[in-house]
């Protein structure tokens, strides 16, 4: 594998790992255990464990390892360690890292479970969290103290596409030593370097565009190898949250084909936003893309391309909502994202349910917000079930 290789070079190429009969396409190697010539070899496998050896699939295997390499390549990151889900990632880093007395930083727009984790989990283990609006630096200024010991946040917030600039986070966080960890899922390893930006760690839920087809649930941590080796996986490896090989053969596979997708995905976001833009039926278009979003210029310095959701406010509210999504032909209800089939979903009544009207009005979830993962679907075929359901309206 050559450093200087390109993401999608990378993508198809990385981490590739033969076995004796030279297949082309990665092996998947569907076994928990490793047999050793002797009990010698064991023994010595046991004492250090080299560069490609395994002795149990929760701590590592061929197939995740492939995985793990493969994704470390695109990101630009050091090392990588695979988790069973998205949120293993999540709450795998943040539980690894922090012990109670410590203090976390974290954005207030997050996914459902990354804010039950922050609010519920790490304040049960004594973990003291501060929730700022991760828009906003001077209150991230405010917020980080001498004491704090990661700052969390979605490089891209569910479902209203606020940015949070991450060179600016990272070097406030940085100044009183604190680690900072980014959920990088709506940027995708495509379209973000949140690493070479300031960021020690990224998590991502493979569930979403690596895999991009529906399949399977994952995820991946990857940072520095002090990190992963260090802090991550020996936690992980004890708790169990490893993720299966034929999963990882999924992500692999999935990852041969990401840049591809999420450009096509992103092509058709930025036509469906620029369509939208000025709809009478609709009152807003949130797309990062678009130069009335509030973080255009800044969206532009830290993300390659501006991403494959689009959210937009219905002008009627929830009634307007709902029946423009019951009207759509092509695009599904769902609460995925980063799929190759579109999907829609009503944050306020599904993904965002368990909040109080309280807070989603201050995170700007209105009941007229819908949010569409754009697929690979036809962009014009797209356009047009878009029209014909607000026609509908
Ligand atoms: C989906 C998602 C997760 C959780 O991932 P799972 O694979 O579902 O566990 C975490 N963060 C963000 C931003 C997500 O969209």
């Amino acid at each position: 594998m050559s450093k200087d290789w390109n993401k999608r070079t990378a993508a198809v190429h990385g981490g590739t790992r033969r076995s004796q009969y030279g297949e082309l396409s990665e092996a998947i190697f569907l076994t928990q255990g490793f047999a050793y010539d002797s009990a010698e070899a064991a023994e010595a496998r046991f004492i250090e464990t080299g560069e490609d050896e395994y002795i149990y699939a929760r701590y590592g295997n061929p197939t995740v390892r492939m995985f793990e390499e493969r994704i470390a390549a695109i990101e630009g990151a050091e090392d990588a360690f695979a988790t069973a889900s998205g949120m293993a990632a999540v709450s795998g880093t943040l539980l690894s890292m922090l012990k109670a007395g410590d203090h976390v930083v974290s954005s207030k727009a997050l996914f459902g479970s990354c804010l039950y984790v922050l609010e519920n989990v790490l304040g049960k283990f004594g973990v003291e969290v501060t929730f700022v609006d991760g828009a906003d630096n001077a209150a991230w200024d405010a917020a980080i103290r001498s004491d704090t010991k990661a700052v969390f946040f979605e490089s891209v917030a569910n479902p209203t596409l606020e940015i949070v600039d991450i060179r600016t986070v990272c070097e406030l966080a940085h100044k009183v030593g604190a680690l900072v960890v980014v959920d990088n899922v709506f940027a995708s390893p495509v379209f973000s370097d949140a690493i070479a930006q300031g960021a020690d760690v990224v998590v991502y839920s493979a569930t979403k565009h690596i895999d991009g087809q529906g399949r399977v649930l994952g995820g991946i941590v990857l940072g520095t190898e002090e990190f992963i080796r260090g802090t991550f996986e020996p936690f992980n490896k004890h708790i169990g949250a490893s993720l299966s090989p034929f999963n990882a053969w999924v992500m692999l596979k999935g990852l041969e084909t990401l840049s591809l997708r999420v450009n096509a995905q992103c092509d058709t976001a930025t036509a469906l936003a620029n369509r939208l833009d000025g709809h009478t039926k609709v009152a807003r278009v949130l797309f990062p893309g678009l130069e009335s979003h509030a973080q255009h210029e800044l969206a532009k310095t830290q993300m390659k391309r501006p991403g494959t959701v689009v959210s937009i406010d219905l002008a009627g509210g929830q009634a307007a909502a709902f029946s423009f999504i019951n009207a759509l032909r092509i695009i599904k209800i769902s609460n995925n994202l980063g799929d190759a089939k579109s999907i829609i979903t009503h944050p306020a009544t599904t993904t965002h349910q368990r909040l109080t009207e309280e807070q989603r009005q201050a995170l700007g979830i209105t009941r007229g917000l819908v949010r569409i993962s754009a697929g690979i679907e036809d962009t014009d075929d797209l356009l047009a079930d878009v029209a014909q359901a607000l026609d509908a309206v």
